[in-house]
């Protein structure tokens, strides 16, 4: 759990470091071990505006060469917190605004870094931004070295053949 105490908190910032097991928020593959959290909190009158940075492994499988890696994911978030009530009509507006009760003794930052972290997961998982994939013929990784059906491949007359093929089919 990830909690800080806000109640008699004076006008400031503050800084706060937090590390634990990945189950106690609640988080799981492809993250593992530890989650690490930075805060920074700056407590004004009636608001709180706080900035959460989090740092995870992950284990991930690259979606072109199918190899296993691990990286770092980092993810970050501001949260405003307002003292009193929702006195405005907070409609369909999505904004990372949370109402707290004056008498709030502490926030709870536990389901916030969890969804962050969730959503940090890049969509396109890659081993490195130039990974070469595999060669779709042999199926060999070509980050390990050329096969011997590359060549055959980007033979320019192999290209005019394909194109070739292509036309065909669409006529
Ligand atoms: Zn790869
Ligand atoms: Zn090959």
């Amino acid at each position: 759990m990830i909690k800080i105490k806000v109640s008699n908190l004076s006008n400031g910032k503050y800084e706060y470091d937090f590390e634990g097991k990945i189950d106690e928020i609640d988080v799981s593959d492809p993250y593992v071990g530890d989650f690490r959290t930075k805060v920074v909190l700056t407590k004004f009158d009636n608001q709180i505006i706080l900035d959460s940075s989090t740092e995870i492994d992950a284990d991930l499988v690259c979606d072109r060469c199918n190899k296993e890696f691990n990286r770092v994911i980092t993810s970050n978030y501001r949260m405003i917190y307002l003292f009193g009530q929702d006195t405005q009509n907070s409609g369909n507006e999505k904004m990372d605004v949370v109402y707290l009760h004056p008498d709030t003794d502490k926030i709870d930052l536990s389901n916030d870094v969890r969804d962050y972290s969730l959503l940090a997961i890049p969509m396109k998982k890659l081993c490195s931004e130039d990974c070469k994939g595999l060669c779709s013929k042999c199926g060999k990784n070509l980050n390990d070295g050329l096969c011997n059906c590359k060549d055959e491949e980007t033979d320019p007359r192999w290209e005019q053949l394909k194109e070739l093929k292509i036309k065909n089919n669409l006529n």
